[in-house]
């Protein structure tokens, strides 16, 4: 459905993407995961025909973007990173507008309607957007690249910016309109291409760093876990007790959490939350909170470029403390 060949592009002298290829197939959901920087909005706006690259092709269904980008831009529904809204229109009426402007054949009133529906915008069709919360306004964002109903989707940083309930509103959402379309969801968070997504495809500094399947790069991923802890107690002798829990690998400081309660992370090579519980139970500190943190993008693709290593490094660390 999406076959993206040896893309480059430059601004100006800074290469921004250096010859990525990827191809996607019906149906599926793709993740685009990457530090900020890594060219995942350069690609998507070379995808979407938004941004010429300096070599390489891109094909929607077997059109050329560069031969025929009419063509091509009516199989795709985009939504930027900064989503395009008129502040002093209605969701109404920017979506009539939009409807428009992409030239669309379908009865208006109800396909507007019927994606305001799905969306879950019904309620504030009349409201200006300006005066809608950010997950609102996100949404109608999600109705502008439905529009005309195309059967790719992509999606820059979707959920950037949007509280915890929004987050788990607007995931369930692309799940949902995974079954109907091919979908390129971009993100700085592997949690969230691990909740989303069937495939992942991870960039840093404009290369393919792997291109995987979700599974089992999550797989790769867990192989280090990290646990957050707040413990009574005096800092340097409870950090002592973690440190010799079989299977620590590094225990950081995080400083007072409250007065006389110290935070730490601890990473580790299996899950060791209950032998954390035993060791400490054996002293006078008390645990008031254990917790696991989402392995971040960082950990994990340094995992898979340098995981060989990892070991014998983080091992130094910890007699380093
Ligand atoms: P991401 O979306 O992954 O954060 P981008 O595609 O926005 O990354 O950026 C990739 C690289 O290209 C970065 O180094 C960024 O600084 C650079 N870049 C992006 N847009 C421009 C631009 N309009 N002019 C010059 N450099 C840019
Ligand atoms: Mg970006």
């Amino acid at each position: 459905m999406i076959k993206v060949s040896n893309l480059t592009k430059y601004y100006v002298r800074n290469k921004a993407l250096d010859n990525v290829s990827f191809s996607l197939k019906e149906g599926e959901i793709l993740g685009f995961l990457g530090p900020n920087g890594a060219g995942k909005s350069t690609t998507m706006n070379i995808i979407t025909g938004y941004l010429s690259s300096d070599s390489g092709d891109v094909e929607i269904d077997g059109i050329n973007i560069l031969e025929n980008p009419t063509a091509a831009k009516k199989k795709i529904g985009y939504l930027p990173e900064v989503p395009p809204l008129y502040n002093d229109m209605t969701v109404k009426a920017y979506l009539e507008f939009i409807f428009r402007l992409k030239k669309v054949r379908l009865p208006m009133k109800e396909h507007i309607n019927s994606i305001c529906e799905k969306v879950r915008i019904t309620d504030v069709r009349e409201r200006l957007i300006k005066s809608l919360s950010k997950g609102y306004r996100q949404r109608v964002g999600l109705a502008q690249a439905l529009i005309g109903d195309p059967p790719v989707l992509i999606l820059d940083e979707p959920t950037v910016g949007l509280d915890p309930q929004q987050i788990i509103e607007i995931r369930r959402l692309i799940r949902e309109l995974g079954k109907k379309h091919t979908i390129i969801l971009s993100s700085h968070l592997l949690s969230e291409v691990q909740a989303v997504c069937d495939k992942i495809l991870i960039i840093n500094k404009g290369r393919i760093v792997a291109d995987e399947l979700t599974s089992s790069l999550t797989g790769t991923g867990s192989s280090t876990e990290k646990l957050r802890l707040i413990v009574e107690g005096r800092k340097q002798q409870v950090q002592s007790v973690l440190q010799k829990v079989d299977g620590v690998v590094k225990v950081t400081d995080m400083g007072e959490a409250e007065k006389g309660c110290c935070e730490f992370t601890v990473d580790s090579r299996r899950d060791v939350r209950r032998l954390i519980f035993r060791a400490l139970a054996k002293t006078d500190f008390s645990i008031l909170e254990m917790s696991p943190v989402e392995q971040s993008l960082e950990d994990t693709y340094l995992n898979i470029i340098t995981g060989k290593n990892e070991t014998k490094e983080e091992a130094t660390d910890v007699s380093d403390i």
